[in-house]
């Protein structure tokens, strides 16, 4: 089997993984300015896509140029995220170099899917492959590939842990090379029910102290982790962005999360914001949480959030994800201030951070590899692919860190 890393190494972004010159798996965008995209053009027999975050799916309708019609195998959920999020590249990028893709060619999407459940195998490009629940977000995967002589697994991005959206992966499907990632592989993650504690804790000491809590989180997965927070412990709660648009999608594909009836609850507990006649002013006001996007400040209806409550202190921000280094988020957590919609802004409210992960940490990326003793494991998706991989070779597992654009005999 030959594998080509395209994207994805020593990064977490622009995912793109092209097997025996024919099966591309995943072909994501690195977010940023200007945004970056999987080395070299690609001419795919077929493409099979993990799940739906734009690091892995941000390029896949530029598949679609020309004349090329590949088929892309995925699961239903990755297919609605794909669109969802491509639809929002067009709208921040479209007719720029900074958006890979048509609308025409975003549409020809539906001629050329193929949607798939877990451990139900299916043909691509002479491989057979079979998705497997990587706990990460609904509907993602790991897939595995067989060539008819090697057996890979691309675990993409997985939890090990339970979220309240999703269950930890289980499944261990025999592979002789395993291309893993290694998001958090230098974090041992706190308990998540310590984590959600404190968090609830947080919230409702400054709703009592009669302040507003606005809670940046990722569209896909997070949102929906929080809304199910605050219904658990009944905190009320809005919840703004493309978040609302994700949510009400997740609860056509029931199969595709942990608990439906409490998504179900989740979502009426939670009162949509739909922006009219000055809501966000008046929820502001009203001393609130808001469950909002973006994850990491660099858009959305937080930008209107942010600058309203970030002059008092009795305010807070809880920042809920991974931020990326230049982001405002992370200045903000650094700093003390950050760019929102152009502008320096000093922020006196207060900031925090809570470790609601959907990625494994460095026990549960270990946990997963003692299944995988006697295979090759290629680490790829996190900062420190190498650093990983040598902790991995001292202790005894045959691990390599490719470089982008290697291409691998294995
Ligand atoms: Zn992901």
């Amino acid at each position: 089997m030959e594998i080509r890393f395209l994207g994805g190494t020593g990064e977490v972004g622009r995912s793109a993984i092209l097997v025996n010159d024919s099966l591309l798996l995943d072909y994501g965008m690195l977010t940023g300015n200007p945004p970056q995209f999987p080395v070299d053009s690609v001419n795919p027999d077929a493409v099979v896509v993990s799940h739906g975050h734009l690091d892995h799916v941000g390029a896949v309708p530029s598949l679609l140029s020309g004349d090329a019609r590949p088929p892309i195998h995925w699961t239903p959920p990755t297919e609605e995220l794909t669109r969802t999020l491509a639809r929002d590249t067009l709208k921040l990028h479209g007719g720029t170099y900074d958006c890979p893709f048509t609308e025409a060619e975003l549409e020809r999407v539906a001629q050329v899917s193929n949607r798939h459940g877990y451990r139900e195998p299916f043909e691509a490009a002479g491989h057979e492959v079979t998705f497997y629940n990587a706990g990460h977000i609904p509907g993602s995967a790991h897939v595995l590939v067989d060539d008819g002589e090697t057996r890979l697994l691309y675990t993409a991005d997985f939890h090990t842990g339970d979220q309240r959206l999703v269950a930890g992966t289980t499944a261990r499907p025999d592979a002789d090379i395993v291309i893993c990632e290694s998001t958090y592989s230098d974090v041992e993650h706190e308990d998540r029910t310590t984590v959600e504690e404190r968090f609830v804790e947080s919230v409702e000491t400054t709703l009592w102290e009669g302040g507003s809590v606005v809670v940046p989180a990722f569209a896909i997965g997070r949102t929906q982790e929080l809304l199910l927070v605050c219904e658990a412990h009944d905190i009320p709660c809005y919840v703004d962005g493309m978040g609302k648009r994700v949510t009400r999608m997740l609860r056509q594909y029931p199969g595709f999360v942990r608990d439906p009836d409490a998504l179900r609850r989740a979502t009426s507990h939670a009162r949509f914001v739909t922006g009219r006649d000055g809501q966000r002013k008046r929820i502001v006001d009203q001393k609130a949480v808001v469950v909002t996007t973006s994850g990491m400040l660099s858009g959305g209806p937080a930008m209107t959030y942010i600058p309203a409550i970030r002059g008092h202190p009795t305010n807070k921000i809880t920042m809920t994800g991974y931020q990326v280094e230049g982001t405002p988020g992370r200045d903000l957590l650094e700093t003390g201030r950050a760019e929102i919609d152009g502008r320096i802004m000093p922020v006196s409210a207060q900031v925090e951070q809570y470790d609601f992960s959907a990625h494994a940490d460095d026990d549960g990326l270990r946990s997963f590899l003692e299944s995988y003793a006697d295979a090759s494991v290629l680490v790829n998706h996190g900062d420190d692919c190498a650093g990983f991989a040598d902790d991995l070779r001292a202790d005894g597992i045959d691990a390599a860190a490719p470089e982008l654009g290697e291409r691998l005999e294995v």
